[in-house]
């Protein structure tokens, strides 16, 4: 199974994806857990990354591109995968057809998490995320036992700084005119299939 996982910031397409993988047996591509692994390494597309990251901007396409295409090439890749915050424009979106076509594969389902704004705000300015195992909560609908402590390590839990009110504004914006056109791409192809993320 090759899908992808569409949808605005804050709408919980973490959570929607480690379903999907369980289910499919398939390994979840997250751009941005790659590029925070980086920055947590304090590698140079790490240093890179930041600064677009913390500013609720996107990482240029081409620093973005070549680690997807270079991760698709590996062998746990061969049974299928799950794209999550990967296309984010159009640019990536063609270059990932290409590779793909290259590879002579095609994608099976894009699955768009609808979602409306306020909904949003409240959804990213709640989570909170283990510094030390990355499990995530919110402290509303999904709270820690015990206040920012992680259920699952014991780790200190911390609020993303592209989590904050300011920059989720930011990203939103974002996403309306750099991300959301690939629905529109992707339903002439027709592989959408919209999920409405209150329902799950
Ligand atoms: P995410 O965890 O998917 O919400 O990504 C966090 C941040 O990483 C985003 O706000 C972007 O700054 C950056 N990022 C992740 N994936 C991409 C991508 N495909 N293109 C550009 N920037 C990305």
């Amino acid at each position: 199974m090759r899908l992808i996982l569409l949808g605005p910031p804050g709408a919980g397409k973490g959570t929607q994806a480690s379903a999907i993988v369980k289910k499919y047996g398939i390994p979840h591509i997250s751009t941005g857990d790659i590029f925070r692994v980086n920055i947590k390494m304090g590698t140079e597309l790490g240093i890179k990354a930041k600064t677009y990251m913390d500013k609720g901007l996107l990482v240029p396409d081409e620093l973005v591109i070549s680690i997807v295409k270079d991760r698709l090439t590996e062998e746990d890749c061969k049974k299928g995968f799950l794209l999550d915050g990967f296309p984010r424009t159009l640019s990536q979106g063609e270059a990932l057809d290409e590779e793909l076509n290259d590879m002579g594969l095609k994608l099976n389902r894009v699955i768009n998490i609808e979602v409306g704004k306020e909904v949003l705000i409240e959804r990213a300015i709640g989570r909170r995320v283990c510094k030390d195992c990355g499990s995530t909560y919110h402290i509303k609908f999904s709270p820690p036992k015990q206040e920012n402590i992680c259920d699952n390590c014991g780790g200190q839990l911390f609020q993303r700084e592209d989590d904050k009110v300011e920059t989720i504004k930011q990203r939103i914006q974002v996403y309306l005119k750099q991300t959301k056109p690939l629905i529109d791409y992707y339903t002439k192809k027709g592989l959408i299939l919209n999920v409405d993320a209150l329902s799950q």
